[in-house]
Formats: C-alpha cells, structure tokens, sequence
C-alpha cells in the first residue's frame, strides 16, 4: 500500500500553491512543489549556458540535477548545487524558462521518479500542472483549480504590488496568458484536468471559499 496522494493542478497564479500549504498543514502531509523542480532546472542550465532547446543536454541535467528542498519556519529553502537558490527561481525570467524546458518529453521523464519519491506516510499534496494525470494518476482526491486570466494577473499584481513592484497589470496578463499558452498546447502532459478531477473556478471566490469546498471535497474522498 502507497502513501495517499492529493493532486492539486492547474494553471499559474491560481492559488495552487496557497490552497496547498493549508492542506498540507492541517493535514499534517508533506507537500511537494512541482514546479519548483522545473524552476530550479531552468536555473541550473541558465547557470551553466545550456541551451534551452537543447533537449538532450536538458534530460542529462534533470537526471543528474543536485538540489534539495528543506522544509522549515520560513517555509522550503531551495538549494542547487550547494546554493541557496529559494528566491532565485521565482523571478518571472525563471518561470519562463522553466515552462520551456518542461515542454520536452524527455525531460518530463526524466523527473518522473523524483517527483514519485516524495510519496510518503502519512500522505502527500502534490502541485503542478499533470500531478492528476501523469504523476499520481493513482491519487486519492485529486482537484483541478481555474480563474480567469484577468482574475489571476489582478491577483499576482497585488501582491507584487506589496513587494514594490510597479510593472503593468497588462504586462503581467500577458505573460500568464503566454506561459498557461505553451503549458496547455505541448504535446506531452499538456495542462488539463484529470478525468476524476474536481474542479474548483476560484475566480469569483475568496480563500476561505475554496479551502472549505476542498476540505469537503478531500473528506469525501479519504
Ligand atoms: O507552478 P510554477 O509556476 O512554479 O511552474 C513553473 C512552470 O513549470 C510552469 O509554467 C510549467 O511550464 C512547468 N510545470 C510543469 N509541470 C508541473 C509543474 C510545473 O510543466 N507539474
């Protein structure tokens, strides 16, 4: 019997990651971020002047990629390579990167059974794009969140807004309508629902709406 699995896909500036932490807490499970690896892929080959269409030189590195997620007070510290790489890779140009290195197949492959490893007792809450449908087709619940674009990129300019941010809110719009562009039309675990999926449009809800309505989704299941 494996550790059970609750997969939480969809696209970026959804809230994935938000709804996540608060599953993992109150459930007591670990939680893994997959698109920090894809992030922290993305770094190591700008860091080390791979070509990003390059998509061997990319499977070689997924495989051999030397990184480590530390969870403590402050949240996971993200270290490549013996670096500290945490804020590093949530820089739009990482996140960039990242969705065109996870276009290639190989790749993906490759970070299969790393991605796997983290299935632990007493159970995991999986983030990403194809957790429901590629990773963890096996999960226990799994949940597939949407908003609008707008919704989103109002979301994510607030809250860069807070960090001093003062780009456009059109300029971000477009970026997420770039990135959910190639995450949703790549030919391999394009960004989709799985078939057993729950689907939750956060795009009129607020926080506490969507924790409540997957609680009750995720207590039905488990
Ligand atoms: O979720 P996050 O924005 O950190 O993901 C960065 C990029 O990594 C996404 O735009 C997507 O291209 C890729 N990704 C993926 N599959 C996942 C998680 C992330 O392809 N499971």
């Amino acid at each position: 019997e494996q550790a059970p699995v609750i997969t939480i896909d969809g696209p970026s500036g959804v809230g994935k990651g938000t709804l996540c932490q608060l599953l993992a807490d109150k459930l007591g499970w670990t939680l893994l971020d997959s698109g920090a690896i894809y992030r922290v892929l993305a770094l190591a080959a700008l860091h080390h002047d791979i070509d990003l269409a390059h998509e061997e030189a990319l499977a070689q590195m997924a495989t051999h990629l030397d990184v480590s997620f530390i969870p403590g007070e402050m949240g996971v510290k993200v270290v490549l390579e013996g670096e500290v790489v945490t804020q590093e890779i949530r820089t739009q140009e990482c996140a960039n990167a990242a969705s065109k290195v996870a276009a290639f197949p190989r790749v993906r492959e490759a970070l299969l059974r790393r991605q796997r490893a983290f299935r632990a007792e007493p159970g995991l809450i999986a983030d990403g794009r194809d957790m429901g449908t590629v990773v963890f087709p096996d999960a226990q619940a799994k949940i597939y969140m949407t908003a609008s674009a707008e919704e989103r990129a109002r979301r994510r300019y607030l809250q860069l807004k807070d960090k001093g941010f003062d780009g456009s809110i059109d300029r971000l719009l477009a970026e997420i309508q770039e990135r959910d562009h190639r995450d949703a039309n790549r030919k391999v675990a394009p960004l989709k629902p799985a078939e057993d999926a729950f689907l939750i449009d956060t795009t009129e809800m607020s926080i506490d709406q969507v924790v409540e309505s997957a609680l009750n989704f995720v207590a039905q299941k488990l």
